[in-house]
């Protein structure tokens, strides 16, 4: 293959490693000085150095043989064997830009020159390209879909760039998105193509750190002969095999994905302020906003992260936004709304995370629900009050808390009813056409009055009496501190009067009568707003 004459000597020359478990995997293992004794999970053995059965898997999925793939760490490992493979310091390497910065960075760490090419309608530039190279010119690197601008690059344009008899590696991480061929389905036809892919994206295994590189034989011999000994662990490899099984959760998936992207795409053109929203065939959405500083510092104090590429060439004033769940993107379109002064979305939803030294909180609710709930906070009658409150509002509430209950209680009641007042009125808009008051009276033997008022005032007025201590782990002191804590983030007015003989009932019925009330207040008639001041 005349693609190996770039590859130095001392690549060509290494004899590879041969790790024992790539030598055998079965019999009495007594040769790799493990722990027989699988103390913590069957961990003890090394993994299957060569990466078999994942490469298997991958292969069948991508129509190759096994030889003609290499897994890594991540595709950031693939991106960095191949500098390896292929560049010794002083060689340079072609990159279209703006694209994603570990190209240049892992050059720079081998002491490779980039010459930064800046692409012309955000595709590569071939004349350029082919001006810059010279004998010293190893790698050409194309990411298609592009990060961070979402287009993927013509076929025309690959097809011209490989003439150039240089390695291209086209890094498709966002292709699972795109509807266009694959490049891997080409690698047969050219010595110098390489193709890189992740598990990160769309499979959803960003933590287990998997991509794979689709290469002629040759090429791949090479990436497996320097990369480290047992470069996935059994986990990751485990991971990897689950989610290669379940395709059809992960193209679903996508699907979900990529019709929020156009939603949330038309959502940003529809913002004057907003100057281009660059298609995307990707995960995500850069668009070019006024002030984009400014935004960005202020979508960050609303507890919503995004990527600011303002600093990239050819990107001033842009930010990169990936596609969540849709709750996270009403969130983030919502905030969005509010820093640039516009009528917001009437969604009614959002998602938020909060997090402390005490507790970790993840939340999403649906104001336009229908009372559905999965909570989870661990502790058990909280999460009982917090299903009933679902249930009796309407409002849809996921809910995850992971708190020091270890230590008390008290951290993860008190920012539970932080976290869902919060959420509620994030999620409450411009408030048209809201009730905006609710009231309710009995309970069984016990009776709660409750009654609020959106006034975005907060106020609460607790009156109840408690005889036991603490109900289903649940402190009865707790249960005024939950009511107000949550009118405070809320913006409520509350006021609860809980009366009867069983604590447990009392602080169910409260819970089930701020419930109904949620429901009358949030209910949406017309789009009036409910105040004579002009604001509320
Ligand atoms: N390529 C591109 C274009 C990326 O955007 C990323 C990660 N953001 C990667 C490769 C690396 O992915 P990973 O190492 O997680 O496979």
């Amino acid at each position: 293959m005349k693609i190996l004459h770039f590859v130095p000597p001392h690549i060509l020359e290494l004899t590879p490693y041969s790790s024992a478990r790539s030598l055998y995997r079965d019999g009495l293992l007594l040769d790799a000085n493990e722990n027989a004794h699988a103390l913590f999970g069957r961990l003890n053995r090394y993994p299957d150095g060569s990466n078999t059965a994942l490469r298997t898997a991958i292969t069948r999925v991508q129509g190759i043989a096994p030889e003609e793939c290499a897994v890594g760490n991540g595709s950031d490992e693939l991106i960095d064997l191949l500098f390896r493979v292929f560049c010794v310091p002083g060689d340079n390497v072609v990159v279209p830009v703006p694209t994603y910065g570990a190209y240049a960075r892992t050059a720079a760490i081998q002491d490779v020159t980039v010459r930064a090419i800046p692409t012309v309608d955000w595709q590569p530039d071939v004349a350029a390209i082919n001006r810059a190279i010279d004998d010293r010119s190893k790698i050409i690197w194309l990411c298609s879909p592009n990060n961070p601008t979402g287009n993927r690059v013509d076929d025309a344009i690959v097809l011209a760039l490989l003439k150039s008899d240089r390695l291209v590696v086209v890094d498709e991480a966002y292709a699972d998105f795109s509807n266009a061929a694959s490049w891997v389905g080409r690698i047969r036809d050219f010595e110098n193509l390489v193709v890189v892919r992740t598990l990160s994206k769309a499979y959803a295994l960003a933590g287990a750190r998997v991509g794979y590189a689709c290469a002629r034989a040759e090429i791949i011999d090479l990436l497996q002969k320097i990369q480290l000994p047992y470069n996935l662990n059994t986990l990751t490899t485990q991971a990897a095999l689950r989610s290669l099984d379940r395709r059809d959760v992960v193209a679903e998936t996508a699907a979900r994905i990529i019709a929020e992207r156009e939603r949330v795409a038309d959502a940003l053109a529809n913002l004057p302020d907003v100057e281009h929203v660059f298609p995307s065939e990707t995960n995500f959405i850069l668009f070019r906003i006024r002030d984009a500083d400014r935004v960005f510092t202020r979508l960050v104090d609303s507890g919503i992260i995004v990527r600011s590429r303002t600093r990239e060439p050819m990107l001033e004033n842009c930010l990169r936004v990936t596609i969540g769940t849709p709750q996270q993107n009403d969130a983030f379109l919502y905030a969005l709304h509010e820093i640039l002064g516009r009528p917001n979305p009437r969604t009614r939803s959002s998602a938020l995370k909060r997090s402390t030294t005490e507790t970790d909180i993840e939340i999403r609710v649906n104001l336009n629900g229908t009372g559905t709930y999965a909570i989870h906070t661990g502790v058990r009658f909280l999460d009982h009050m917090l299903e009933q409150l679902a249930k009796h509002s309407g409002i849809d509430i996921e809910l995850m808390a992971d708190g020091d209950v270890d230590v008390d209680e008290h951290h993860t009641i008190e920012d539970t009813a932080i976290a869902l007042g919060r959420a509620i009125r994030l999620s409450l808009g411009d408030k048209r056409g809201m009730g905006r008051y609710g009231f309710v009276l009995p309970m069984d033997e016990s009776l709660s009055y409750c009654a609020i008022d959106f006034s975005g005032r907060p106020v609460c007025v607790f009156d109840g009496q408690f005889f036991r201590e603490s109900v289903g782990g649940f402190p009865t002191e707790m249960a005024a501190h939950w009511f107000k804590s949550f009118s405070d983030h809320a913006g409520l007015a509350l006021h609860v009067q809980v009366k009867g003989e069983n604590d447990h009932h009392k602080i169910e019925s409260a819970f089930k009568a701020l419930g109904q009330c949620l429901r009358q207040a949030l209910r949406q008639q017309g789009d009036v707003l409910p105040t004579t001041k002009g604001i509320l």
